[in-house]
This record gives structure tokens, C-alpha cells and sequence, in this order.
């Protein structure tokens, strides 16, 4: 990933290599452009189980009270249990040092608004201005900002989720729970939490090390080997693995199989909406089509967004929903919090085994199936907002949105979205459909459309 001259925010907060692209250095400006930004007030600081998190910790703390900014400083904590303390304290904000699913090598900062979702581009844009114009508001020697360590945020975390779900209900069924901490801080709650819902907890990958010995941070089906094999062989009922910073939270079933977040998600939205008719489900338009038939069987609405986390909590809140996800493994559950929250997740995938007395494959083959498939055309830098527009326009007429590149609904419950990938020079194309050789062939068909039109523009 790389830093564009004028930006330091990307999708998901600032990130970069360690000690190349983010150096204790930045870090101190940087913690000086977001103390410039809250002017005052407490920020809560915590961080992963990065080799290189303290020490970024530390000089963006220096840089924060710089300004006369305090800080809180939780120490190891996961994303979802800083934004829930900031939110339920009201303190000014929040910073959690973390390159969430990226390599050991990388790492990030994430700045927290005080309602505990991330802050707006808009607001990353003010950061943005003190760094590069250099403007940061440093007190003078008596109005310095000062640290205080803060203790009890992962459980005043855990005993919050634990309101939300029956734990008597699911105490009663004793469920044998693999958990994989990705060597980071889910190890902190998960094993807990579901020790405290009366679950027997194996653990895996949950030695806190920031060379993430055990698997890659990102919670995809190639790093989740260990896990899938374990759930299978001790006979458990669940698997569930974070990634480093533990908002994300991919499931297990019992049979070893590794479950897509769009089917954990439409899950969670079928019994909420049981439960919640006629509420408003938010996710991102790159989500499965699942999602929609779920709301059209049980009386629900749903509203897309642009692609990315903050963009859906941003638009739960504004729209009033309750629930919110994404396909990566996230579900945002408002009743807590309108963020994405790995251990939320584990207590409602739990807590509807529970109330159904059923095992989560046959739950989740109760949903409607598609197949997915995916691609990647390559198209230089500037050409892309060109070959977007113009595939936009051939594609006029049909079931279309273009919130976010161009998605294509079509009446056989098939559907594709290209959009041009924010990092790299290509075009990404995801198909699903009923069948999975429908779905390859969309991708194909596309990606001939796709390259048809950059060679046109070239
Ligand atoms: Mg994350």
C-alpha cells in the first residue's frame, strides 16, 4: 500500500511499512495533526500486538500531548472495545495503532470520532491539512497534555456484549468454541467472552506475538487451515478467527467448512429481522445479492453504500438502522455499537444456534446459495475513471447502480460489479449466480467488455 503526496488516510485509516513509510517520526506529527484536529479533550490510545505497535504508540501519544491533548492509554485492546469505551465515556476521540489484516511489517493508525465510529473523510481531511501545512498547535510548557493508563476497557467490552444475548439460554448448551486469536488482541476477549457464555474454548494462535507466527492476520480460507482442521477433529460446534485488531470475525462450521462473511452476515440479518420486521439492513452494493433475498423473505429494507466500514456505520447512524455488514467478516450490530466487532459477531452467531437448537451448516444451507467468482483486468492509473464512465454507459437500461463502479443486476439472480481497485492499477470484477459456471462466465464476459474499452482509450 502506499501514501499519495497530499494523503494520509486511505480506506481504512493510515498505513504503511514500518520504518519506511511510517516512522516514529511521522507517528509524533502525525499525533500532533490529530491533537491540532480534537484542539482538546481526552483520546483514548490503544493498540495490536504489533512488533512495532508500542513504539508508534508512544510517539503519537508524545504527539498528541504536544498539542495539550491527554490521553488514555488502554494499551492492547481491540478496535471494538476502544470505539465502544470512547462511545459510552464520551471522551473526544480515539487513536488505535493497527494495520488490522496487513502483514507483521505494516502498521496503521485509526482515529475515532467521539460517537465511536471513525472519523468522516471529511474530517481526515483537517488531519490531512496540519500535517502537510505543517500547522500543528503545540502548547506552551504549562499546557502540555498528559497520560494517564487506562484499565478495565476489554471487560467493560466483554459484560456489554453479554446484554445483548441470552447468556442463560446459551450457557445451557455448552458449546465447544475453537477460537483463533491471530496472535493478536481477539485473544484478549474472544477466549473470555466465551468462556463467560458457558462455552469450553480450544485456542489457537492465541500467544500474544507480533511476528504473527501462527497465520497471516487476514482472516481469509488460506490462512485458516489450523483452524478448520481443529474444529474438525476436537468435534467442536464453531470456529472463529479474528484479524489483528479483531473487528473482523470469520466462522467454522462444525464439518470444517470456512463460511464467506456474506453468509454469516445474511444470518445474522435473517433472525434479526425475525425478531425486528421491517428495520433497515446497510451494507456496501459489493455484497451479496443473499442479502436482499434474506430482507424480501423477511420483511426487511436494505441500503447500500460505497464500499468500506466507515461508510456503512456512518450511514446505520444516519439512516437509524440497527444492523449493518460487509462480506469480509464484518457485522455491525447497532444495539452495541454501529461498528464492525469481531466477539459482537461470535455472540449472535452463537447466540442463533441456541435459540434454534440447529448446528450452523444446516442454518446456513437454510439460506439462499449463490456462487461467487472473481477478476482483475489491469488499466493504467488515469484511464480508469474514463473506462468506468464509459462502461457506465453502455450499460444504461439495465438494473444498474453506480454508487460504486458499475454493479449489474440481472434477472436470473446473476450479478457482476467492476470497479477500479483503489490501490493497484486494475479493474476488479466479482460475478455471483445460482450456478458456479454462470458466475465464472460473467467474469469472462466482462473482462473482455472491460478490456475492449482501455484499448479504445488508449
Ligand atoms: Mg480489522
Amino acid at each position: 500500500m502506499y501514501i499519495l503526496p497530499r494523503r494520509l488516510f486511505g480506506t481504512n485509516g493510515i498505513r504503511g511499512l514500518v520504518n519506511k513509510e511510517l516512522t516514529p517520526q511521522t507517528a509524533v506529527q502525525i499525533g500532533a495533526s490529530i491533537g491540532t484536529f480534537f484542539k482538546r479533550g481526552d483520546l483514548v490510545v490503544g493498540h495490536d500486538s504489533r512488533t512495532s505497535s508500542p513504539l508508534l504508540a508512544y510517539a503519537v501519544i508524545a504527539g498528541v500531548n504536544s498539542t495539550g491533548c491527554n490521553v488514555q492509554f488502554a494499551g492492547m485492546v481491540p478496535i471494538p472495545a476502544l470505539q465502544f469505551w470512547v462511545g459510552r465515556h464520551r471522551a473526544a476521540g480515539g487513536i488505535m495503532i493497527s494495520a488490522s489484516h496487513n502483514p507483521p511489517q505494516y502498521n496503521g493508525i485509526k482515529v475515532i470520532w467521539n460517537d465511536g465510529i471513525e472519523l468522516s473523510r471529511e474530517q481526515e481531511i483537517e488531519i490531512e491539512n496540519a500535517y502537510f501545512d505543517k500547522r500543528m498547535s503545540l502548547a506552551e510548557w504549562d499546557k502540555l497534555g498528559r497520560t494517564c493508563e487506562l484499565e478495565g476497557t476489554n471487560n467493560e467490552y466483554i459484560a456489554a456484549i453479554k446484554k445483548h444475548v441470552d447468556v442463560a439460554a446459551l450457557t445451557k448448551r455448552h458449546y465447544h468454541v475453537v477460537v483463533d486469536g491471530a496472535n493478536s488482541v481477539g485473544s484478549l476477549t474472544g477466549p473470555q467472552l466465551l468462556r463467560e457464555l458457558g462455552c469450553r474454548v480450544t485456542e489457537v494462535n492465541t500467544e500474544i506475538d507480533g511476528a504473527f507466527p501462527g497465520r497471516l492476520p487476514e482472516p481469509k480460507p488460506e490462512n485458516l487451515g489450523v483452524l478448520a482442521s481443529t474444529v474438525k477433529t476436537r468435534r467442536a460446534d464453531l470456529g472463529v478467527a479474528y484479524d489483528s485488531d479483531a473487528d473482523r470475525a470469520i466462522f467454522v462450521d462444525e464439518t470444517g467448512e470456512i463460511i464467506m462473511g456474506d453468509k454469516s452476515f445474511a444470518l445474522a440479518e435473517k433472525y434479526f429481522l425475525m425478531d425486528n420486521p421491517g428495520e433497515k439492513v446497510v451494507t456496501s452494493v459489493s455484497s451479496s445479492t443473499m442479502i436482499k433475498d434474506v430482507a424480501d423473505a423477511y420483511d426487511g429494507e436494505v441500503i447500500l453504500t460505497k464500499v468500506g466500514s466507515v461508510t456503512i456505520s456512518r450511514t446505520m447512524k444516519k439512516v437509524n438502522a440497527k444492523l449493518g455488514g460487509e462480506e469480509y467478516g464484518g457485522i455491525f450490530y447497532g444495539p452495541h455499537q454501529p461498528v464492525r466487532d469481531g466477539a459482537m459477531a461470535t455472540a449472535l452467531i452463537l447466540s442463533i444456534m441456541a435459540r434454534t437448537g440447529e448446528k450452523l451448516s444446516k442454518l446456513l444451507k437454510e439460506l439462499p446459495q449463490y456462487f461467487l467468482s472473481k477478476g482483475t483486468v489491469e488499466c493504467p492509473e488515469q484511464l480508469k475513471q474514463r473506462v468506468l464512465q464509459e462502461l457506465i454507459e453502455q450499460a444504461e437500461g439495465s438494473n444498474v447502480s453506480t454508487l460504486d463502479g458499475l454493479k449489474i443486476w440481472f434477472d436470473d439472480k446473476s450479478d457482476i460489479l467492476v470497479r477500479p481497485s483503489g490501490t493497484e492499477p486494475v479493474f476488479r470484477l466479482y460475478a455471483e449466480a445460482r450456478a458456479a459456471k454462470k458466475a465464472a462466465q460473467l467474469v469472462k464476459e466482462y473482462s473482455v467488455v472491460v478490456r475492449k474499452i482501455i484499448q479504445k482509450l488508449r
